[in-house]
């Protein structure tokens, strides 16, 4: 069994009730090289990501299942604004 952990990366705050619903779409491949500059905690199912790339940036959601991941993604929008919209998920005002 694996030793308790601490986590080290933030978690998402529980949904606020008049959250902002994002638009998920499935992922698709683009010629830009694309990394993850912030993510929250793999503890939980539902990890989210901000993904940066070509001057642009949008948030990636991945579901681990027993079997697997299911991904989604955001459109993509100037960095400023993915940045304000990560800031949205982890305080549960957009999800
Ligand atoms: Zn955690």
């Amino acid at each position: 069994m694996l030793p308790l952990q601490e986590c080290l990366s933030p978690h998402v705050a529980m949904a606020q009730r008049d959250h902002v619903r994002l638009d998920w779409r499935e992922p698709y491949q683009t010629l830009e090289r694309v990394r993850s500059t912030r993510w929250t905690c793999a503890c939980r199912a539902t990890v989210y990501e901000l993904c940066e790339g070509g001057g642009r940036a949008f948030i990636r959601r991945t579901l681990q299942l027993d079997d697997g991941y299911k991904i989604h993604e955001t459109h993509r929008w100037s960095i400023a604004e993915a940045r304000a919209v990560w800031t949205d998920i982890l305080s549960g005002h957009a999800r």
